[in-house]
């Protein structure tokens, strides 16, 4: 079997310090998890070859079963991409042209898109600055007549905090749509997300914790109603070969996928606790390098949240040139997301202004996401917080009065 030559570069670098290069390694390494399934992936690749099945069929089936099974989901409905899932689940609750819903605007662009798409209006609602999530407090003076439907994401692989979402929009005839896509696995007071709304909706994209080797989404449903409804959508609308009940779309899970997904599935717990593990190592490693008044990591309310971390994004001062020191140290990063969905020119027309959600604007200015995947290792971990200690050390020596101003969240 082969092994990733950056790993090995890395591990090299860090157990003789006479090599002194630089770190080198990809902010997320597939090339590190496919080394340890590429068995079962090929056979699983080679028996959907074999059997010339491409379209949904047993491969799909099983995938949603045992995602289902896997997830508490009552009913699991395997679709094209985590876009069109929420896509399908809004149609699906009903939510149509001039119909309002709620949103965060500090999410991936599709979250707001997908309500777009479907011809209703977003209606932005400012996020709670600890968790990066919709602030729930915020959510009744967002409610109008036409609210349809209430989309909160589990921001990198948080739960928002379901509970108060849902007493916000109690009885005011107001679908959840979880948009789950960066959080599988993530439970809120011991609940799975996805099953704690309406619908839940699931992202497979490469990056994702359960990342195929493409695109890939599912929804999850309630209701057998809603479950039929969007088994018809993905179809066109089509239960019997050219007979068409409604107006759907082509958003179908490939039975290539859906093998390839099967396999990681069997291995995301394992791979959930790696990631945790590496959050928890940074905080120990935050506190080793006195980084506290400089940086802070991403909090988890309590246990029965657990965080699944598809991102470990600290809020830090500086944020720009620390991301460029870092990056000329060899460390990657990535910013999620510099510009809020408010201020989009998509969404121009919807006429917000900057300030209009201050804590997305202050977090777009302060979030940066270090890396973090499963077979991440110690020297690798080290070698980020070490770098970012050199950052606050070298800034202390220029602007002895900037380093101690404590994050304003
Ligand atoms: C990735 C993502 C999506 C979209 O998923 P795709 O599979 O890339 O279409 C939607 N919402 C959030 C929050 C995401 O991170």
């Amino acid at each position: 079997m082969a092994t990733s030559t950056k790993l090995v570069d890395q591990v090299c670098v860090s157990s003789s310090p006479a090599a002194a290069t630089k770190p080198n390694f990809d902010f997320l390494d597939l090339k590190a998890q496919f080394n340890t399934i590429r068995v079962e992936v090929m056979e699983a690749i080679t028996n959907v070859m074999e059997s010339q099945i491409f379209i949904l069929g047993s491969e799909v089936k099983a995938f949603e079963e045992e995602y289902a099974k896997e997830f508490d989901a009552r009913f699991a409905i395997s679709c094209a991409s985590g876009s069109d899932a929420l896509v399908l689940a809004l149609i699906a609750a009903g939510v149509g042209k001039d119909d309002e819903v709620i949103t965060t605007p500090f999410s991936f662009f599709a979250t707001a898109g997908s309500i777009a798409r479907v011809g209703a209006k977003p209606v932005f609602v400012d996020i709670e600055p600890a968790t990066f999530n919709l602030d729930a407090k915020q959510i009744a003076a967002a409610v109008t007549p036409r609210t349809k439907a209430v989309m909160p994401v589990h921001l990198f692989g948080l739960a928002a905090d379901m509970d108060a979402i849902k007493t916000a929009v109690a009885e005011k005839n107001v679908s959840i749509v979880e948009d789950a896509a960066q959080a599988i696995g993530a439970k809120f007071n011991g609940e799975f997300v996805g099953n704690i709304g309406d619908f839940g909706c699931f992202s497979f994209f490469p990056s994702k914790n359960l990342g195929g080797a493409g695109d890939g989404g599912l929804v999850t449903a309630q209701t057998p109603e809603s479950a039929d409804k969007l088994r018809l959508l993905r179809v066109h609308g089509s239960r019997k070969k050219y007979h068409h009940e409604i107006l759907g779309t082509n958003s179908r899970l490939d039975a290539l996928q859906a093998a390839i997904l099967r396999v990681k599935l069997r291995h995301l717990a394992t791979w959930t606790e790696g990631r945790r593990a590496k959050a928890q190592r940074y905080r120990e490693l935050f506190a080793e390098f006195n980084l506290s008044g400089a940086v802070s990591a991403p909090v988890e309310p309590q246990a029965a949240y657990h965080h699944v971390y598809n991102q470990f994004s600290i809020r830090c001062s500086d944020r720009d040139a620390l991301r460029s020191s870092l990056r000329d140290a060899g460390i990657p990063t990535e910013v999620y997301y510099p510009i809020p969905l408010h201020l989009q020119p998509a969404f121009s027309y919807l006429g917000y202004a900057p300030g209009d959600f201050p804590e997305s604007d202050q977090a777009s200015r302060e979030v940066l996401a270090l890396p973090v995947f499963p077979e991440m290792t110690e020297a690798q971990q080290r070698s980020v917080v070490e770098a970012i200690a050199a950052f606050y050390r070298r800034k202390v020596n220029f602007h002895p009065q900037k380093h101690t101003k404590s994050i304003s969240r």
